[in-house]
């Protein structure tokens, strides 16, 4: 199977690369624009495989991608290529609605034309399955979960953002039939993880001995799922999913945020026994919630595990630990990223939250 792979440097996309590279008849082709999120060393195990390709190309040049699409001539695009961080859609929205809405709009138009040329046997099989998250469902209350069914309701630029290109991708499989399917995530963590997420974010800050920046009072909840375990299940859906539909993914590890911080130092705690802070309360700073705050996100993964039979492997307290060993024993990939990239950016925020 030839697929496509948009923002394959990125977190998410990366390891869905170094999954399907690493499994029998698939062939991918990286298509990224190497903004500040992707970095091309999260595949430095792969790159010298036959079956990894990468093009440096922006979703949003159409006549770009149309080339790429009739070079490799795909099986099936992932469609991971976004704009990510909720902080930063507050501060400047702008790139969210290019890339998030206008390159998806390019992609599917695009994808569309090529669908549209193929022989009959290959249209059975194409698919176009678009990434998405959890966040598009908006907030919920104290109780209750998302499903499949539950009604839209963004409520950053990143969420909204991310709504427009799922409305999108639907209308172009009830307008013109393109084969879609379209999964909705909760927060992902794991290795690579650019350092403005809230486990990196909280961990590096850890082993600088800096204080941990919280969110109002840190009782904000969301469910978190390693992304090995998020990489498999987007395989599944893509070669088991049916045409049309979505499937919600999830990990069924809800957390308030104060809770995760805690594990967090209590891990680094462990295995770097000499930060700076005694104790946890010692490690804390409050800070201003962040504006448009959503309370609480918790998926409820039925579908998944009934249609699919897909189930996360990793538990929480393991993957986080495996990701806090990473990043103490990974110094070379996240210290330029501090140094250079990431220099004068908000420290004090971070997704998650
Ligand atoms: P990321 O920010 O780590 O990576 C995004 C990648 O897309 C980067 O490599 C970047 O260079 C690339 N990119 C950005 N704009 C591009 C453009 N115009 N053309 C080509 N490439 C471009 O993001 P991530 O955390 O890996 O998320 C991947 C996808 O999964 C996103 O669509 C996101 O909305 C979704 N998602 C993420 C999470 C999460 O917790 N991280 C949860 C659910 C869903």
């Amino acid at each position: 199977m030839k697929v496509i792979v948009t923002g394959g440097a990125g977190f998410i996309g990366s390891a869905v690369c170094r999954l399907m590279t690493g499994l029998k008849g698939y062939e991918v082709l990286n298509i990224d624009k190497l903004t500040y999120a992707g970095d091309l060393r999260t595949l430095a195990s792969i790159s010298a495989r036959d079956n990894y390709h990468f093009a440096h190309q922006d979703i949003c040049n159409r006549d770009a991608i149309v080339k790429l699409f009739d070079e490799f001539q795909p099986d099936a695009v992932m469609h991971l290529a976004a704009e990510s961080h909720v902080d930063r859609s507050i501060d400047g929205p702008a790139d969210f609605i290019q890339t998030n809405v206008v390159g998806t709009f390019a992609l599917l138009d695009v994808a569309r034309a090529y669908f549209d040329k193929l022989p009959a046997d290959k249209r059975s099989k194409f698919r176009f399955h678009h990434i998405s998250t959890d966040e598009v469902y908006g907030s919920l209350g104290s109780d209750g979960l998302f499903t499949e069914e539950t009604a839209y309701a963004p409520t950053s630029p990143y969420s909204a953002s991310k709504a427009s290109s799922d409305h999108l991708v639907q209308a172009w499989h009830h307008t013109y039939g393109l084969p879609i399917v379209i999964s909705n995530c909760s927060n992902n963590y794991g290795p690579y993880q650019f350092p403005e997420k809230l486990i990196p974010l909280m961990s590096l800050n850890l082993l600088h001995g800096k204080k941990l920046p919280v969110y109002g009072e840190g009782l904000n909840t969301r469910d978190w799922l390693h992304v090995e375990d998020h990489a498999e299940a987007l395989v599944k859906i893509l070669t088991e999913g049916r045409i049309g539909e979505k499937y919600n993914v999830g990990g069924c590890n809800e957390l308030t945020n104060i809770d995760v911080v805690k594990r967090i130092f209590d891990t680094v705690q462990e295995i770097v026994p000499d930060i700076s802070f005694e104790n946890f309360d010692e490690a804390v700073t409050y800070v201003k919630d962040r504006p448009g705050h959503d309370w609480r996100y918790a998926i409820d993964p039925t579908k998944m595990q009934n249609e699919l039979g897909w189930k996360p492997k990793y538990d929480f307290e393991t993957g986080l630990r495996q990701t806090i060993e990473w990043y103490v024993n990974n110094r070379d990939w996240w210290e330029p990223i501090l140094k250079n990239k990431y220099a004068g950016q908000r420290l004090g925020s971070a997704k998650g939250q």
